[in-house]
Parts: structure tokens; C-alpha cells; sequence
């Protein structure tokens, strides 16, 4: 919990004292009509005023309405439902009183801790059902009768049927959080067994950052008369994003990434690549040349996926090399730079990517690499986003000196992912292939190779 209160307080320093004239925070939330308690939570949160979407949210749960809300990460939407969830939690305490719904793990958790730090004045009780973990403990975790219950859909539907006990027939709020997301990676089929066995007179919250037909279409089944609120409609990049992009040869791209990082010593990085494989790869090679890097992507275990993000956002590394399972959700306040090791197929994608920067006003930069083949995709996220992104400057010279011992570092890379699929391979059939780091020190000695460990901080914070 103390990261969430930690994350938060940062967010409200963001935000400039925020309460207006007069105004305490937690006036601030009563003016809403949050109750005393929750208010006091959200002001020991560190939340000195509301954010929009809670302003335009709040009034319209408390009066008991359904919502739609358009809202991305970072606009305090978690909070914009879960006060109201708790206030009548307060008033009608009960049982598995509410099930939010997220589209990934990591999402699930943070939804969870925000609900635990909101209520741990009033004895709040949750649980988080999501898939790679224990089964078990998650029943046990049911079987201590939650008020509030997130997760994603594929393992709720996993326990409706599985566990004993554990049902729906008194819920009396379903969240679906990011639900572009959720009908993008096809839990269409969960949602509507979750749709079925949860009661009729329920209350629904239905928050997007999107509004496509299926969103629509999932709208209509299962929201009544909502009321609409939005904070941002269209696909836009904060004022206080800076934006550039590198054109450079593809041949070259790993060499530009290094002198990037170079140049942008001293900040908290995260970078984008396409597939896992490139997540692996690259944190190998900038390990390789002293750089403090963890990747996080799809194909590790939902324990390592933490292990790193936690890493990350300890500050005990400073480049956390991604796919877009981590581009949505993940609530790292204190990014400063987004590289697109990749320009995203999905022009959308980059809009979630460079959020983890410049949030809350702070501001940030985001760097998108386009080699050649990459040029329409780069301008297609120009269109979107409705602006021109500048160059960031570069000496091609300078970046040339560099590719020697960047392709040592790459070849060596290379190799250490294959020891370490062939070693993992040996033990078990090569699933949750992200021990590179365990044995990355192993393979180098079996290569005859040093880690360069003692000069991890050396591009790090400072
Ligand atoms: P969310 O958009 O719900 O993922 O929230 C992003 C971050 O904003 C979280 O770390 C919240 O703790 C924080 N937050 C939520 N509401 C407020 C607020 N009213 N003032 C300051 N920070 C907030």
C-alpha cells in the first residue's frame, strides 16, 4: 500500500496545490458528496483535489447512476469509481460487493491497491483474481468473503466455475476498466458469462479510453441509461510531452538506442519494442554495456513481470524495456523519457505508449525511432495525434564511434538468449523464457565473458 500512497502524493505534488481558495483536499472531495471518511482518505492519499474525471464521475455514481466514463490511465478514473464504491460499501456493507474487471495482471493489482489505500479506514476487505498465479491462494482469498474483487475476466470465470462458495448473485457494482482493451483481447466470450450470473438490479461502470462499436455494442448490454463523461475524447498528447523521433538506418538502429540513452543519461527510460523477443534483447545488450536495464514483457511468469516492475519503479533500474503489455495501465509516475524502440503498428498504441510520460503535468519526452521501413506508420501517428514531431539531434559521426562494441554487446546478447532458451529448454519446454538474468552471469562465465555488473549505475539516475 505504501506504494500506492507513495505514487499518489507524487501525482498531487504534480498538481500544484490544486483545492482552490480556501478549500481543504478533503473539502474538496466532500463537495461531490464523498463522505467524510473517503474524503479524509483521498486528502491522506495525498489527493488534493479531485481530478475531471472525478469531478464529472463522482456526483453521478453517488446518485446511483450508471457511467460510462472516456478516460485513459493516469486521469485518476480508478479513484472516479472506487470512492463511490466504497461510500456505499460504508453504508451496506456486504460480501462480494463489487467485482471491477482489467484487461491485464499488472492493472488488476494497482486497481486493487487504490481500493485497499481508499479503504483502509473502513476495514476494507479484497481480493485479485488474475491468471499465472496460484489458484489456491486466490480461493483461499474468496473463501475470506471480499467486499471487492478485481480481476480479469479469464480467471473470474475460472473461479465462478471452479471455486466453491464463490458467486455473483448479490453483486452490486461490475467495473469493466479499459473495456477497449478487454473486447481487444477477446474476452468477449468471460464478459458475457460474467454478464449472465451477475443480478439484473446490479450497478455498471463502464470506462474506455476509447469509444469503438464494440464498446458500444457491450454498452448497450449492459448499462442503463448511463450517463457519459469524458476527459479526453479524442486520441491527444499532453502540451507537456516533448515528441521527437530519430530517421536513421535500420542496420544501425541498436547503435542509435545506445547513443539515445547516452545523451539522455540520467533519466528514467522506459522503451518499446514489438515483439518479446526484441524486450529480451535489447535489456540484454544494455546490460552488456552498463546500462541498468529489466525488460518486462508477455512471455515471463507474472512473479518475474513484478519482480521487474518493482525493480523499475524502486529505482534500482532505471530502463524498463517493454512490449505494449506494458503500455496501458501500468501506473509508473515517474517515467521521463518513452523511446519507441519500434514505431507501434497501431498508431494508438503509441498515444498509451508515450503516457507513461508527462503525466499529471509534469513534464516529458518521448523518442520514436523510424528507420526506412517505418515511414508510413510514423505518419500515421503524426495524423492521429494532429501534430509534427521534431528531430532530435544527432552526429551521425558520434553515433558511428559506438558500433563497435555495440555489436559486441549485441552478439553477445544473442548468445546469451540462446544458452539461455537451450538451458531452459533442458530443464522444461521452453515456456517463460525470462531467467536471462539469472543466467546471464552463468552463460558469460561459461563464454568466458565478465558482466559488467559494477557499472550498472553508471547511465542510471545520477
Ligand atoms: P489512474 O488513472 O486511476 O490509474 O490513477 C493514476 C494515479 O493518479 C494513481 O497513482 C492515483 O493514486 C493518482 N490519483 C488519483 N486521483 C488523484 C487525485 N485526485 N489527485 C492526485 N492524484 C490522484
Amino acid at each position: 500500500m505504501s506504494g500506492a500512497n507513495g505514487r499518489a502524493a507524487s501525482h498531487a505534488r504534480a498538481e500544484g496545490s490544486g483545492g482552490g481558495e480556501g478549500t481543504t483536499p478533503k473539502r474538496a472531495f466532500m463537495a461531490l458528496g464523498v463522505c467524510e471518511a473517503l474524503a479524509e482518505s483521498a486528502a491522506t492519499l495525498g489527493w488534493t483535489a479531485p481530478t475531471e474525471i472525478q469531478k464529472q464521475a463522482v456526483p453521478e455514481l453517488i446518485k446511483g447512476k450508471d457511467v460510462i466514463g472516456l478516460a485513459q490511465t493516469g486521469s485518476g478514473k480508478t479513484g472516479a469509481f472506487a470512492l463511490p464504491i466504497l461510500q456505499e460499501l460504508l453504508e451496506k456493507p456486504q460480501p462480494y460487493f463489487a467485482l471491477v474487471l482489467s484487461p491485464t495482471r499488472e492493472l488488476a493489482i494497482q486497481i486493487a491497491e487504490q481500493f485497499e489505500a481508499l479503504g483502509v479506514t473502513i476495514g476494507l476487505k479484497s481480493a485479485v483474481l488474475v491468471g499465472g498465479v496460484d489458484m489456491m491462494a486466490q480461493s483461499i482469498a474468496l473463501g475470506r468473503r471480499p467486499h471487492v474483487i478485481v480481476g480479469t475476466p479469464g480467471r473470474v470465470v475460472d473461479h465462478l466455475t471452479n471455486t466453491k462458495g464463490f458467486n455473483l448473485g448479490k453483486l452490486k457494482h461490475l467495473v469493466l476498466d479499459e473495456a477497449d482493451r478487454l473486447l481487444n483481447m477477446d474476452f468477449e466470450a468471460e464478459i458475457d458469462q460474467i454478464l449472465k450470473v451477475a443480478p439484473r438490479d446490479r450497478r455498471t461502470q463502464l470506462f474506455s479510453a476509447t469509444m469503438t462499436n464494440k464498446v458500444q455494442k457491450l454498452q448497450r448490454a449492459c448499462l442503463k441509461n448511463p450517463v457519459r463523461v469524458e476527459v479526453c475524447g479524442k486520441y491527444t498528447t499532453v502540451d507537456t510531452l516533448r515528441q521527437q523521433y530519430l530517421f536513421i538506418p535500420a542496420k544501425y538502429k541498436e547503435c542509435y538506442l545506445v547513443y539515445a540513452l547516452t545523451e539522455l543519461s540520467g533519466s528514467t527510460c522506459v522503451i518499446f519494442t514489438r515483439t518479446c523477443d526484441g524486450a529480451r534483447r535489447n535489456a540484454l545488450l544494455l546490460r552488456n554495456l552498463g546500462f541498468s536495464s529489466v525488460p518486462i514483457h508477455g512471455n515471463m511468469s507474472q512473479a518475474k513481470r513484478i519482480g521487474s516492475l518493482n525493480k523499475f519503479k524502486s529505482g534500482d533500474r532505471s530502463i524498463l524495456v517493454a512490449t505494449d503489455v506494458a503500455s496501458r495501465g501500468l501506473d509508473i509516475p515517474a517515467v521521463d523519457v518513452v523511446i519507441n524502440f519500434d514505431v507501434p503498428i497501431n498508431p494508438k498504441d503509441y498515444v498509451h505508449r508515450v503516457g507513461r510520460t508527462a503525466r499529471a503535468g509534469r513534464s516529458g519526452r518521448a523518442l520514436t525511432m523510424v528507420t526506412q521501413y517505418d515511414v508510413e506508420m510514423f505518419q500515421r501517428i503524426e495524423h492521429l495525434i494532429g501534430k509534427r514531431m521534431e528531430g532530435f539531434a544527432n552526429e551521425e559521426e558520434q553515433v558511428l564511434v559506438l558500433h563497435d562494441r555495440v555489436s559486441e554487446a549485441s552478439r553477445l546478447a544473442a548468445m546469451q538468449m540462446k544458452e539461455t532458451d537451450s538451458k531452459k529448454g533442458r530443464k522444461r519446454s521452453a515456456k517463460n523464457l525470462d531467467d536471462d538474468e539469472t543466467l546471464n552471469n552463468e552463460v558469460n562465465a561459461e563464454l568466458g565473458l565478465r558482466y559488467v555488473k559494477g557499472r550498472k549505475h553508471k547511465h542510471g539516475r545520477g
